[in-house]
């Protein structure tokens, strides 16, 4: 399991770079550090980076995913929260691989911050996303960097099963709805605990996003977001209900379902991003989306899952 090849970060390296930076990995932050090559590889092969491709990676950590990323010749640009790991990364980068320090560039910020990036615009964002705020982070780069137009991302499988899970299924829900708005995403893999330090109490996976155009639709996309928040907020509830509130009245919220050729009575787990956009369509009440802050400790501007 442990890569002793080229430049990757092993286990010993990883924890004597925390030790001498005084780096203790805290829950908070989402800071699991990957000690294993082939995972990295694994994650850089299933992103399918190009030679000369610009990169964006949220959450860096300790270099080794950005690493990975270099040594396959994209030049990158991490975002970094822990000012500590973000000022260290360069040295890192230097330290390994000396000819790849100018493809580069660190962003010491909260990714949820972050509304440009310095340099080329980034084509791909590869990450092993702090999962805590994975889905806030996926939906709002989505939002914000259109000039993205693939994703490989490491999330708990449990997010991984939502965001590409297809309507109907049991974990069918907002992240997925919102994910299909930007773009079509699958499962692209499994990745076990033993790769990380410290080892996380869940199990991870893999998910690939990759870009199109959103539905043909009147309806903005904060609109149509709406609608799906309110529709899954009571999800066990039938639409007519569960739309009431944004619609002023279930009465006039079945009208608009029915305007929209969706069967009132149905769930909103049965129904597809392009039927939530037909719905907003239809509900002229629905003024705006939800740029709420985040549920504990958030801030406004961002996408919630
Ligand atoms: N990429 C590294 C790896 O694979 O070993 C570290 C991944 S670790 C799961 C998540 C990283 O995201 C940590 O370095 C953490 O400090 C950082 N992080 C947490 N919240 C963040 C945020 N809101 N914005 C940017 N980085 C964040």
């Amino acid at each position: 399991m442990n890569d002793t090849r080229g430049a990757l970060l092993g286990p010993a390296e990883i924890r004597d770079l925390a030790g001498r930076l005084g780096v203790r990995p805290t829950k908070t932050l989402g800071q699991n550090f990957v000690h294993d090559g082939g995972t990295v590889r694994k994650i850089v092969r299933a992103a399918d980076v190009r030679a000369g491709e610009r990169v964006v990676e949220i959450g860096p950590g300790l270099g080794s995913l950005t690493l990975g990323l270099l040594e396959a010749g994209a030049s990158v640009v991490a975002v970094e929260i822990d000012p500590v790991l973000a000022r260290q990364l360069p040295t890192t980068v230097a330290a390994h691989v000396p000819d790849l320090g100018d493809r580069l560039e660190v962003v010491g910020a909260d990714a949820l911050d972050v509304t440009s990036l310095p340099g080329d615009a980034p084509t791909a964002l590869v990450a092993n996303l702090p999962y805590n705020v994975a889905v806030p982070v996926l939906l709002t780069f989505l939002e914000r960097f259109d000039s993205l137009e693939r994703v490989l991302v490491m999330v708990q499988a449990e997010v991984a099963d939502r965001l590409a899970a297809p309507p109907g299924s049991r974990t069918y829900g907002v992240p997925s709805v919102k994910a299909a708005w930007y773009a079509s995403a699958r499962r692209a893999g499994t990745v076990g605990r033993a790769v990380f330090w410290p080892v996380p109490n869940v199990d991870s996976a893999l998910v690939a996003l990759d870009r199109r155009e959103p539905p043909t639709t009147t309806a903005t996309r904060e609109q149509v977001f709406a609608v799906v928040d309110a529709a899954f907020a009571q999800r066990r509830k039938m639409l007519r209900s569960a739309l009431a509130g944004i619609a002023g009245s279930s009465a006039a919220s079945a009208a608009a379902l029915e305007a929209a050729g969706v069967d009132p009575q149905a769930r909103g787990e049965t129904l597809d991003v392009v039927a939530f956009a037909r719905i907003a369509e239809h509900l002229p009440t629905v003024t705006g989306g939800r740029t709420s802050p985040r549920a504990a400790g958030g801030r406004p501007g961002t996408v919630d899952a």
